[in-house]
Formats: structure tokens, sequence, C-alpha cells
């Protein structure tokens, strides 16, 4: 484990042409503190977590000092915000620092949120808010946790200087941590502003460092169609991810899509208490454009967008081939997490009837989509269908749930797995924790009082929301009606 002036920096993304970013260095916070470490991050970054509790970390982190192997940078980038064109975005209150290398040669990028104005700040003042901070910290580790694709957050840092959003808050910094910051605005970017030379620059670049198995030697059009491919697949699997657990992201504008299908870019965020299909996390999305069954058809609408700036690098035919695979990936990979739910390991015609049946039941009453899938996780197969009783509290009518509950017995003798391997492969795809909205706005109202105790309990549980962790059972109950009413805008 490194000391942080020990960590070995390769900035591979500094090294582009100009045109890519504009350096500039973060703007110090007044009085800055420590609010909270994550130490598995830490950890990946082979950094020792101690270092987070030192002087010299926190004002390099507000900007009060500075690593000579650090190159602060804000990125340049565009995108489309609610389907519209907008050219003038950017790292607009974020710096990329640096790229860490670790021994094993994994590269990280390391990005300070909420380091103050850069040349692409537009109206805003550069500045990330504690409350938001925690929420992305918290989400981060939680999605990680469920082992899906994130970025990651190793620490947040808070101080005394005040920012004015609806009402005046702390300034506060995250540091993300990610292998790499690229969207697929950093490619719209270049296209729109006719930069065709540095667009295929920047294919190569994210060919050569990201999609390794990807022959540089061949020609170039095979070189990128694989490279959109690569794109569209794996964003179609973190898709398939986000809808099986139950996680809206809120913000799905494509200067907010990973071009590695990284989770990125937490907002107005939210993980579904009841099933509510047409979900809309984000109280400044008065269309429901990115409601939680918009998203499967949201983030194809923004890989077109990104293939559309890939013009200059591919034709049609061989975009549309590419796009083409996102429906069947999606669906293979959310058929299989939804299996993996109900503990099914053969895929069977009649499981369609099934997955609607439970569906219905579960849109029909609001049922608690996490402490539904967590409940059947319990169930040894010949109590099933006496077992309706166990949902009674999440249930008004359990009548429907004992029809099904007899189906899915039914269907389960099919299976070869024995039983305690069903159960055991449940509980390891029905998180008992999740990153519920009023847990996040508890950890905030106690952190914005100077108590930041309950931001680390959650951070242990969702580390492992497989687990039981039973001394923290509170945060694993329903949520009270408040919580389920907690209005989240795009304000941070
Ligand atoms: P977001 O909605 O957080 O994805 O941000 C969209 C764009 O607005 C990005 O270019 C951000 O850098 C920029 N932005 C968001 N908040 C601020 C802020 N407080 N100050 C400056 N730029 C911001
Ligand atoms: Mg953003």
């Amino acid at each position: 484990m490194k000391k942080l002036s020990e960590l070995v920096f390769n900035n591979t993304y500094s090294a582009l042409p100009k045109s890519f970013g504009t350096f500039i260095k973060p703007q110090p916070l007044d009085d800055p503190f420590l609010v909270s470490v994550n130490n598995r991050v830490s950890q990946m970054l082979e950094l020792d977590p101690a270092q987070a509790h030192t002087q010299y970390f926190v004002d390099l982190f507000t900007g009060n000092d500075e690593h000579p192997a650090m190159a602060p940078l804000a990125m340049k980038y565009t995108g489309h915000q609610f389907g519209q064109y907008n050219p003038d975005l950017g790292d607009g209150r974020g710096l990329l620092m640096g790229e860490v290398l670790t021994s094993s040669g994994q590269k990280w990028d390391i990005h300070l949120k909420g380091s103050g104005l850069t040349p692409y700040s537009r109206q805003g003042d550069g500045r990330a808010v504690l409350r938001s901070s925690i929420r992305e910290y918290l989400a981060s580790a939680a999605m990680a946790g469920l082992g899906i694709k994130t970025t990651h957050a190793l620490a947040v840092l808070s101080s005394n200087t005040p920012v004015f959003r609806e009402t005046i808050e702390r300034g506060a910094t995250l540091i993300r941590v990610a292998e790499s910051h690229l969207r697929f605005g950093h490619f719209e970017y270049l296209f729109y502003t006719q930069r065709h030379a540095e667009l295929k620059q920047l294919a190569d670049y994210l060919i050569t460092h990201h999609f390794p198995d990807i022959d540089t030697q061949q020609d170039r059009t095979s070189r990128y169609s694989q490279m959109f491919s690569k794109i569209v697949s794996l964003t179609a699997e973190m898709i398939a991810d986000w809808q099986a657990v139950g996680f809206a992201h809120g913000v799905m504008n494509t200067d907010n899509m990973s071009v590695l299908g990284l989770t990125f870019d937490y907002g107005p965020y939210g993980f579904l208490d009841d099933y509510e299909p047409d979900f809309i996390c984000n109280h400044s999305d008065y269309s429901g454009r990115y409601a939680f069954n918009q998203q499967p058809s949201i983030a194809l609408w923004n890989l077109s967008a990104l293939g559309y700036a890939l013009t200059p690098l591919l034709n049609k035919e061989q975009l549309d081939l590419a796009l083409e695979q996102y429906q069947p990936i999606l669906q293979q990979a959310y058929s299989r997490n939804m299996r993996n739910k109900l503990g099914l390991k053969k895929k069977l015609e009649e499981d369609t009837p099934l997955f609607s049946a439970m569906f219905d039941i579960l849109k029909a009453q609001a049922v608690d989509y996490s402490r539904f899938f967590r409940t059947l996780s319990s169930i040894p197969h010949r109590e099933l269908k006496t077992s309706s009783y166990l949902f009674e509290n999440l249930l008004n009518d359990t009548a429907p749930l004992e029809v099904w509950l007899a189906m899915y017995s039914q269907r389960l003798k099919k299976e070869s797995l024995a039983d305690d391997d069903r159960l055991d492969l449940m509980r390891s795809s029905n998180p008992k924790f999740i990153l519920r909205n009023y847990l996040a706005q508890q950890a905030i109202e106690l952190a914005e009082k100077g108590d930041f105790s309950m931001i680390d309990q959650l951070l242990t549980v969702l580390q492992h929301p497989f687990e039981e962790h039973p001394e923290f059972d509170a945060f694993a109950k329903r949520p009270p009606e408040w919580g389920k009413k907690l209005e989240i805008s795009c304000s941070s």
C-alpha cells in the first residue's frame, strides 16, 4: 500500500490534442475536512486507506495543495440532453486529476467533482454540495456491491465554503475513480465540430487503452465496427443489470453515458421501492423521458446518437449491424438476471407466463420490489405453496400470489438444481439491502449536522448487500410513506 505521494501516474488523456480539454487547477474550498473514505476503492488504487486521514489528502482533494504527478484537466465533451443537442458541455465542475497506474498495470482515472469553475461551467458555480456528493458516494458503492458496472468513489470531503442552491449548503468534493471518464459525448463533440482526424484519434485511444483484444493492425472498418459493437453490448449488459435490480438513473443524457458501460454520473437516481414500472425518479423530468421502463429504449436512442457521431469512421450498414445486436443482448442478459432471481437455471418456453404473472401481481399491488424477491429467496420448495402468509406485509391480497406460488412450485420441479443451491443462487441474486432514497436522505441529514456515522454504516451493508448483517436489519425494512415521496431534483 502506497502513500499518496508514492502513487504512480500515467496521464494518457492529457497527452491527447489541446482540443480535448483545458488544463486548469481546482479552486480551494475553505476549512476542508474528510467526510468518508471507501477503503475498498483505496485498495483498488493500492493507496493506503490511512492516507485519507492526512492533511495532505484533504488539502489535495479540495484544491488547497498539489501533487507533482497530477495534471488537472477539464475534459471537453458535448451531448444530447433530454433529446436536444447541447454543444456547450464539458467538465463544468470536475477535473480529471490524473491516471493512476497500479503494479498490475491497471489504470484508474482520478476525477475530482466539485472542484470549481472551468471554461465549461456555463452559468454554474463549479461546485458540488455535500448532499449530492454523499448520494453519488453511496450509490457508487451500492452498485459495485450489487456487481453492477459503475464508476467508484474514493472519498467525500466537505468544507465551510457556502454553496447556493435552493438553500445555502456546504461545498464538497467527491473523488471519482473509474477505468475511464470517456462518454458518448466526447465523440459527439469531435463529430459536431468536424474534427474528424481527432475523432479517429479518440477511437484509437479507446481501443488501445480499453479494448485491448481488438487487433489494431486490422483495417479501420473492422476495428471501429468492433469498437462500436463493444459499446453496444456493454451498454445492453448495463441496462439489463439496472432493470433487474430496479435502478433508475434519472438523467440518461448522452454526456452521462460511459463508453465502457459503467453506470455514470449519479444525480437524481432512485432504486425502486414499490414496483412501479413507470417510476420517474427525477422531479425535473416532466415528460417521463427517463422513467424506469424507458431506460432500455433510451439507451438505444443514445447509442444511435453515438453511432451518428461515428459516421466519419463507419458506414450506415456497419452501424446498423452493431445497433441490431442491442435488443438481443439486452434480452438475453435481462432474462439471465431474472432467472437467477427466481433460482431458475433452465430456460423454458413456459417461463414467459410465469414472469408476466409475477410482474402483474407486483404492479397491481405496488409490491416492494426488493423485499418480494428476498422473501422468496428464503422459502424451501416444499413450503412454497403454503408460504403466502410470509408476504402479508407486502401485499393487500395474497390470493393471486397463492396461484402464482403454485405455478412457481410446479416450474421448480423441472429444475435439476438442489433446493439449497437454488436458495443460495437466489440469495446471491436478490439483495437484502438496496440504497433506498430515504436511507440516503437520513444519512445526509445527519452528515449536515456533522455526524457521518450512518454513511459508514450504509457503506458496510451496501458493499455486501447479499449478506444478512442482522445488526443492520433496520436498513432492510420497507420505507416509511414519507420516504417513498421524497423529491429529488437535478439540483446538485
Ligand atoms: P449533469 O446534469 O450533472 O450531468 O451536468 C451537465 C453539465 O452541466 C455538465 O457539463 C456539468 O459539468 C455541468 N454542471 C452541472 N452542475 C454544474 C455546476 N454547479 N457548475 C458548473 N457546471 C455544472
Ligand atoms: Mg453529467
